[in-house]
């Protein structure tokens, strides 16, 4: 079933316009956040102390290293700072910004309005929610249908009562191994999706096959794939093979994290995943388009915490426009293969059915 007024169009927080109107657009950021749950608190006693101070130069060094050992680090909350940051986006050419925040990261419905009106930026705002660790446990017991109705209504009629509605169910969080709450998050998802005809996005669980495994949950439940995309494909599946399997599906996938060239380590449980640097997803990026995949690959930089921002050190939103852009050209991708990535992939998996 879908939603007459709004197939062929994508859903921003000012209301829906024509898919064509997308143009350059990030598709995996997060303009506000509270991160704060996500805060994981450092091992060594030594580092403990700075766990709870200031972002600020005396910690720069160390967060570099362990991003999410600080908790001031995974707060973006200032409107100031952050309609300044999105800014060095839209003086680079860009025109629309997917906010995945949902429940469970301090998603704020008014303030991203309010940045999108100063900014004259589109921003589409997600629905849903994230990991089960960054939820109250109170909500685990909702049910499939109890879900699906707040997020058919998120994007049907608004938030609360703020009239101000989500263009996409995501980014559902699942974790490595995938938590009970978080399989019905997932079918909640679809049968959101088969009532709206919304895009999905999801946040896979730490481990090379946590896309392919929510992805065989959203199958099973009937999801139509080629409305589905899964983030962070940069940190979770680093064999060609997986990444076939996954596009074999009909799938997004989405390379979100470019900008962070693996400082720190990620783990899988114990093993180590090699996070690439930029040009190596662009090889991988154009291994995808050698194998025909070119329409099914959508790019970010995942913005999450203040490290990242061009004011605290970091590559900003205007990083791929600036930098990653003229790094694919000058490997061969050619100006209509960029743009089929920022601007006809995102202008299809946003556009409602
Ligand atoms: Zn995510």
């Amino acid at each position: 079933m879908s939603i007459p007024w709004l197939m062929g169009k994508a859903q921003t927080v000012q209301g829906p316009i024509d898919g064509t109107e997308l143009g350059v657009t990030l598709a995996h950021e997060h303009v506000l956040m509270d991160g704060s749950a996500l805060y994981a608190e450092p091992s060594a006693s030594s580092d403990k102390g700075r766990a709870f101070r200031p972002v600020d130069w005396d910690v720069l060094g160390w967060l570099r290293y362990h991003p999410f050992e600080n908790v001031d680090n995974l707060r973006l909350l200032d409107e100031d700072t952050m309609t300044q940051e999105v800014m060095q986006f839209k003086a680079a050419g860009g025109r629309t910004i997917v906010d995945q925040g949902n429940n469970g990261l301090g998603r704020d419905v008014n303030a991203l309005a309010r940045i999108s009106r100063i900014t004259g930026l589109n921003i589409i705002m997600g629905s849903g929610y994230y990991t089960a660790n960054s939820l109250n446990p109170a909500v685990f017991s909702k049910t499939v249908d109890e879900i699906a109705g707040e997020i058919v209504r998120d994007i049907t009629e608004g938030v609360g009562l703020t009239g101000i509605k989500s263009g996409l169910i995501g980014e559902i969080g699942t974790s490595w191994p995938i938590h009970e709450f978080e399989k019905k998050s997932l079918l909640a998802a679809v049968k959101a999706q088969r009532e709206t005809g919304a895009p999905i996005n999801v946040h896979p669980g730490r481990h090379p096959l946590g896309p392919i495994t929510a992805a065989k949950i959203l199958l099973d439940a009937g999801a139509d794939m080629s409305r589905v995309a899964f983030s962070h494909i940069d940190g979770r599946v680093r064999t060609h093979e997986g990444r076939m399997e996954l596009a074999r599906l009909g799938c997004y996938l989405e390379y979100d994290l470019f900008g962070y060239e693996g400082h720190f380590p990620v783990f899988a449980g114990s093993d180590p995943i090699d996070l690439p640097n930029d040009t190596t997803r662009i090889y991988e990026i154009r291994d995808l388009l050698e194998a025909g995949y070119l329409d099914r690959v959508l790019i970010s930089h995942d913005i999450v915490c203040k490290t990242k921002l061009v004011r605290y050190g970091g590559w900003g939103y205007a990083h791929i426009s600036n930098y990653v852009v003229p790094m694919m050209l000058k490997r061969g991708l050619s100006r209509e293969v960029v743009d089929t990535i920022m601007i006809e992939n995102p202008r299809r998996f946003f556009s409602f059915v």
